[in-house]
């Protein structure tokens, strides 16, 4: 079968490899759809995963009909469309139990930090996952759901967090980043009861994506602090999620935050942000680095996605046009997320 490869740093290529056979607990999923995220350039150009063994297939947001069973395995039914919850933890500590392998203890010394990611995943015609990871997804657009796995679920997460903060009245949300991510959290968000919200990102086109995704305003990142001013009568943003965390949006998101806002940073960017007190963060300020979400916060997010509340912008291109996929999201070329077929 084939399988987009990261072979190197900065290369990938197209492998034949043979058909993976599912071991004991294991499935093999035929993949229907593979998202692309901007942590797969994060790893292939910029040395993210740099301790990984190489070679492994990138996708790590996977859509698949369940192919083939490995011995024990029981309660999946053969030809059920699925998707994976693909974080890696080590199996045996407690968060890894409660399917919050996102954040296993263990996490920084692990071989791999998620299917696709480290080990072999979803940019192929066929993978093997553990039964455990699976999420019923039937009846979804196979395209759509795909996106579900990171730019959903990691977004549900980030949100989650500020549940509180959201739920007061005419509570303000900022989304720093419309991209796979940030075109999602603005349903999330309205979702978890954000009365205004706020979009900012470079891009024009991103900005239309914004409004389509519901948010009530979308600037560039000059006129920000302007439009959340007026938005929020003067006070500040309850919360502000950063997609994106270059030092130049960490700065911009600590000028949105209210007095005791909470600054949640989810771009990988490598931005430095200060902390001092006293210093340019607003009193009682909460800063939280979430990282993707557990299980059950994916079949969450399909009940999300089940009840129209959101939708994911993608644009689809075959798997063997892997390269030109990577290459148009290099080049700041793609709106909403992009999504490799079999
Ligand atoms: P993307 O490329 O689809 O979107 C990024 C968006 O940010 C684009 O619309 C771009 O125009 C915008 N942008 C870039 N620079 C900007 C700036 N200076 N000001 C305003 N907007 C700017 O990326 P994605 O796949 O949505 O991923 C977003 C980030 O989240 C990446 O850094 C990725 O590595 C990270 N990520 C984190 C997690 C996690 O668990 N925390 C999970 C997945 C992805
Ligand atoms: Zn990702």
């Amino acid at each position: 079968m084939r399988a987009y490869r990261m072979t190197g740093p900065g290369a990938t290529a197209f492998v034949d490899v043979d058909l993976p056979e599912p071991g004991p607990g294991e499935v093999r999923l035929d993949v229907l759809a593979a998202g692309l995220c901007h942590s797969d350039l994060n790893v292939v150009d910029h040395g993210a995963g740099a301790a990984w063994a190489l070679p492994f297939t990138l996708g790590h947001e996977i859509c698949g009909r369940v192919a083939a069973l490995g011995a024990g395995v029981t309660g999946v039914a053969l030809g059920s469309q699925v998707l994976v919850h693909a974080p890696i933890g080590c199996g045996k500590c407690a968060r890894c139990h409660r399917g919050s392998a996102n954040y296993c203890d263990d996490r920084r010394t692990l071989p791999a930090a998620g299917v696709g990611l480290g080990v072999d995943g979803g940019m192929a015609d066929a993978v093997v996952v553990a039964q455990d990871r699976l999420v019923a997804a039937d009846g979804l657009d196979p395209v759509q759901a795909a996106t579900l796995t990171d730019a959903g679920l990691t977004s549900y997460h980030a949100v989650a967090g500020s549940r509180d903060a959201l739920a007061g009245a005419g509570s303000v949300a900022v989304v720093v980043g419309v991209g796979g991510l940030g075109h999602l959290a603005i349903g999330i968000l309205r979702a978890a009861g954000a009365a205004r919200i706020v979009a900012v990102d470079t891009r024009e086109d991103a900005r239309e994506l914004a409004r389509w995704s519901g948010a009530d305003l979308a600037v560039e990142p000059a006129g920000a602090r302007a439009a959340v001013g007026r938005i929020a009568n003067g006070r500040g943003a309850d919360v502000v999620l950063d997609f994106v965390a270059v030092r130049a949006t960490l700065d911009l998101a600590v000028t949105l935050l209210r007095t005791a806002g909470d600054l949640v940073v989810v771009g990988s960017g490598g931005g430095v942000l200060e902390i001092a007190k006293p210093g340019p963060l607003p009193a009682g300020a909460t800063i939280r680095l979430p990282f993707w979400g557990s299980r059950g916060e994916l079949a969450e997010v399909v009940d999300l996605a089940r009840s129209g509340a959101i939708r994911a912008r993608t644009r689809a291109f075959d798997l063997r046009d892997a390269d030109r996929a990577f290459d148009e999201l290099r080049g700041g070329g793609i709106v909403g997320r992009a999504v490799l077929t079999p």
